[in-house]
């Protein structure tokens, strides 16, 4: 059977995830003996705090493990207001002002399907995670890629913004802190997009699943902006800020008006999510021993930050997008005679380095590879010296031929 002729039109144009390719490459080379730093994965390698493991064994044990309300546990939809208005001043009734899903993925999806239809358009700021622009051709609709400049910040530049509307653009989406710049947006660059909002009356989808990972500066919620709770679906969950990639539990926070639209997409998806794990977060994520040991894994990748900068200071031919949040870093490898592409692939298979080339996450990054510093300062450290070995190699050998 030929697939292709029985696949969904929504899924042309939807991609396999360049990430998860490098991935198990960069595995299939560890299995077979080699030493290789995966610096591709976005995933911490720290343990899930103490108490919120649990906190979950003990919710097991008293047989807390039926349906919960479609919304997820009303305890920890509390909670997470909770910590909204403490990190962002924004305050969300959490009767029907959020709603908890499987992952953030599930909330991407859920928070995209619920507004988007077939011909419809959606502005992704780019480079951007992958899973906006193949969410969006899962709907039907289209992806309009704005650029923002690879420069510090990846400040957004309004009339590139404004050019891309069209009579069809429903809605802006956005990563604050960025997946994969590591950047943070400025209260300018966010004016810059509620001004656009506002003036064609769009929808913006605010992805803030890095917001509690930021090293530099502060991270500002596009929602706390005059005007824009009204018109803003916040996404964030507790992969990243938690190390619980695993657990898959996101979240979505929004005005009462969109609550019934969404709750009819995450009926008929996921129905629930899953209810000792909701409600064990409920008790333990705003415990000052789990807010503890967050800050710990947040102190521990400054650190990691910290060092592969100082890392890639010593290795000439490469210059990168200053980070401010996030776990990543945009390595600007032009100085190579190399693309992006080109270099995570032969930066792979000579010197076992697993990167991404950046041009998988659109905009203007065909130059730039992602590093995650999300692995050991061990890894980090061996990487970057093999990194460097390599190119210093490659130097000597030009210079010599
Ligand atoms: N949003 C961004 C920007 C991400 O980088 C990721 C994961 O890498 C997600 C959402 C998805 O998170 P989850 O693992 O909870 O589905």
């Amino acid at each position: 059977m030929n697939p292709e002729a029985y696949a969904a039109k929504r899924l042309k144009g939807v991609e396999m995830s360049a990430i998860r390719l490098i991935s198990d490459r960069a595995r299939a080379l560890r299995a077979q003996g080699h030493e290789v730093a995966l610096f591709s994965m976005g995933e911490p390698d720290f343990d899930t705090p103490a108490p919120i493991k649990e906190a979950a064994k003990r919710k097991i044990d008293e047989n807390r493990t039926h349906y919960t309300s479609n919304r997820g546990a009303a305890p920890l939809r509390a909670a997470i207001a909770e910590r909204i208005l403490e990190d962002t001043g924004v305050r969300y009734d959490p009767e029907n002002e959020i709603l908890l899903t499987c992952g953030g993925a599930e909330a991407i999806n859920n928070g995209l399907a619920a507004f988007l239809d077939a011909g419809d358009e959606a502005i992704v700021l780019a480079p951007a995670f992958v899973s906006y622009r193949n969410g969006i051709r899962l709907c039907g609709a289209a992806p309009v890629e704005v650029a923002l400049r690879p420069e510090a910040g990846f400040p957004v530049c309004e009339e590139d913004l404004e050019a891309a509307v069209t009579e069809r653009t429903k809605r802006i989406v956005l990563n604050n802190p960025s997946n994969p710049a590591g950047t943070v947006l400025s209260v300018r660059s966010l004016e810059a997009v509620r001004r656009v909002a506002m003036r064609h009356d769009l929808l913006v989808f605010s992805d803030e699943i890095y917001s509690r990972l930021v090293y530099e500066g502060t991270c500002t919620s596009i929602a706390s902006l005059p005007g824009m709770r009204e018109r803003t679906l916040m996404m964030n969950g507790f992969s990243k800020t938690y190390a619980m990639t695993g657990w898959r539990v996101g979240y979505l926070a929004y005005p009462a008006w969109m609550d019934g639209l969404l709750l009819r997409v995450h009926q008929y998806s996921t129905t629930t999510g899953v209810t000792f794990l909701q409600e064990a977060l409920a008790e333990s994520m705003n415990r000052p021993d789990t807010l503890a040991a967050a800050e710990r894994m947040r102190a521990a990748f400054d650190a990691r930050r910290r060092l592969a900068m100082a890392l890639l200071d010593e290795i000439p031919a490469l210059r990168y997008i200053r980070p401010q949040g996030a776990f990543y870093i945009l390595i600007d490898v032009r100085g190579t005679g190399m693309d992006g592409g080109q270099f995570a692939r032969r930066a792979l298979e000579e010197a076992h380095v697993a990167l991404v080339p950046a041009a998988s996450f659109g905009g203007d990054c065909a130059g730039f590879v992602r590093m995650s510093y999300a692995a050991g300062e061990e890894e980090i450290r061996a990487g970057l010296a093999r990194l460097k070995d390599w190119l210093d190699a490659k130097r000597r050998d030009s210079h010599v031929g």
